[in-house]
């Protein structure tokens, strides 16, 4: 295993790899972990707007929820690279995103 230390980071910690963020599975520094309530989750698309990773997918995949109503779209989260910052959670209009503690290593 190739172990890095300060002096491999470039001078002054810059990125000079641009759009690297892929490759880097930043969900390691989570310590909550978004849920969206796929039956509460009107669609309105704003946890997508305001992630900074963004960690939110918008995916077409329809859904009916257990009162009937139907959608073609789905947001999921992509765990390997939200950070749990909360802010999709703080934002969503309806309250469909929880927070809940990340568990195990
Ligand atoms: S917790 Fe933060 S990083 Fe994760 S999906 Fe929500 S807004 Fe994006
Ligand atoms: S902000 Fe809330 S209601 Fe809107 S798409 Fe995201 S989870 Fe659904």
């Amino acid at each position: 295993m190739i172990r890095l230390t300060w002096r491999d980071l470039p001078i002054g910690g810059f990125v000079i790899e641009p759009g690297n963020a892929r490759n880097n599975l930043t969900g390691t520094w989570r310590t909550e972990r978004p849920v969206i309530d796929q039956d509460a989750c009107i669609r309105c698309r704003i946890c997508w707007m305001y992630c900074p990773e963004p960690a939110i997918l918008e995916l077409n995949k329809p859904y009916t929820t257990r009162s009937g109503k139907k959608y073609d779209v789905t947001y999921e989260v992509d765990y390997d690279h939200c950070k749990g910052c909360g802010i999709c959670a703080h934002e969503c209009p309806v309250k469909a995103i929880k927070m809940v503690p990340e568990v195990g290593g």
